[in-house]
């Protein structure tokens, strides 16, 4: 394994797993694309072991502080400590059902996502330096997880910047019939080869089910509905709500949850432009609340600035809508937009609408994707639930 020296070390003490290529002593062309490196500091002191890309922003991700061989006993070890920290946090009842298993920094091994639905994992490698471990690490979670089907769904985009093709495939068993959830009292059937990320947004469950105690009955919108999760838990606690969202696949599938969970009659489905719905059907003051859970609108840095001013006008279109003392829950998954600036948007937002907001919460992502104090990039999930007057 070749060394490689750095100019700048004090981060990664702290406990951040991330090189840049200008703090390298070297150029990163040097090394060969996804291969082991030593990390040093100036002084030749041993920092960590990582996987270096030369094509990557980030060069390195450290995937250890401590000088050990990555192997199949090391890669074991990350996953039954993925296991038992969801034990302690997200309890065993959830740990059979679904929930996100490895969630890659979060759970020190960078570039692996791991979503378990049942007895079906869907696996999704981000780098190429993970890339490189994919057989021991397919290996092992079929030993330790013992799942009945496993897909890849290397299809996200970053892999492209990676260097890496992109490619959905089911590696064991079949998908001829989906694998249900639950979610509180509520069941969510998920398609984890073709639905969207890996077929279901496991990192607002916490917040849906916050959301469901707010709801007692009454009208609201779900808006970005994809699947129907949070309009179909506010359902259950006897709302009814119109779920809004452009994908046909996505509304077919709410339909069929809103099925599963007996509350056809209490949700209806339109696919249209969000946007262009909230202008064009909605008059003012008429709902008891709204759930705003869109994409990530600032898919980059670069995009930040035209973000925000999205973040800030769909957030001012709901809040028109929404009846004095109604709840908004909105959300933002936005890597590059701090919860500072999306708290910013939502301020200039309730200038825009006329209205006030009170926070009744204001949360994250849920706790199988655990966030590291050190890694700031690791908490990317904003959503409040607030009172509009
Ligand atoms: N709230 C969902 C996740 C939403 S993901 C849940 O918790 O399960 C974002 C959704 O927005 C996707 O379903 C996507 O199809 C939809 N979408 C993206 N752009 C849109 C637009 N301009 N108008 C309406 N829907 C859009």
């Amino acid at each position: 394994m070749e060394t490689v020296a750095l100019k700048r070390s004090s981060r990664i003490l702290g406990g951040h797993p991330w090189i840049f290529s200008n703090e390298l002593s070297i150029s990163p062309k040097r090394f060969a694309p996804g291969s082991l490196v030593r990390a040093v500091d100036r002084q030749g002191g041993f920092l960590g072991i990582g996987y270096i890309n030369p094509h990557s922003l980030i060069s390195i991700r450290l995937l250890t502080s401590r000088d050990e061989p990555i192997d199949e006993g090391f890669f074991r070890a990350r996953m039954l400590s993925a296991v038992e920290y969801r034990k302690k946090a997200c309890g065993e009842k959830r740990l059979k059902d679904s929930l996100r298993l490895i969630f890659s920094e979060g759970d020190y091994l960078p570039g692996l996502i791991v979503d378990k639905y049942g007895d079906c994992l869907a696996v999704q490698f981000l780098t190429l330096g993970m890339e490189g471990f994919r057989e021991i690490i397919l290996r092992l979670l079929d030993e330790l997880f013992n799942p009945k089907t496993m897909v890849l769904r290397n299809d996200g985009s970053s892999r492209a910047l990676e260097g890496l093709g992109l490619e959905k495939t089911v590696i064991k068993g079949d998908l001829t019939e989906l694998p249900r959830i639950t979610e509180g009292g509520a069941v969510f059937e998920v398609n984890p080869l073709l639905g969207q990320k890996t077929g279901f947004f496991l990192d607002q469950s916490e917040n849906r089910l916050a959301m469901k105690d707010l709801v007692k009955g009454g009208t609201g919108l779900d808006i970005f509905s994809y699947t129907g999760a949070w309009g179909i838990q506010a359902a259950l606690n006897s709302a009814k709500i119109t779920g809004i969202d452009s994908s046909a696949d996505a509304i077919n599938q709410a339909i069929k949850n809103a099925g599963i969970n007996g509350v056809s009659d209490r949700c209806s489905y339109v696919k249209a432009d969000a946007f262009a719905f909230l202008r064009e059907n909605a008059a003012g003051n008429t709902y008891d609340f709204i759930i705003l859970d869109p994409p990530a609108f600032a898919k980059s840095r670069a995009r930040l600035k035209e973000a925000l001013r999205a973040y800030r006008d769909i957030n001012a279109l709901s809040m028109r809508l929404v009846k004095k003392g109604g709840i908004l829950a909105t959300s933002s998954c936005s890597h590059h937009v701090s919860r500072e600036a999306f708290t910013d948007a939502l301020n200039m937002a309730a200038r825009d609408a006329g209205k006030r907001l009170r926070v009744i919460e204001a949360r994250s992502q849920a706790k199988d994707h655990p966030a590291l104090l050190a890694v700031a990039e690791t908490e990317y999930l904003k959503c409040f639930l607030l009172e509009v007057s």
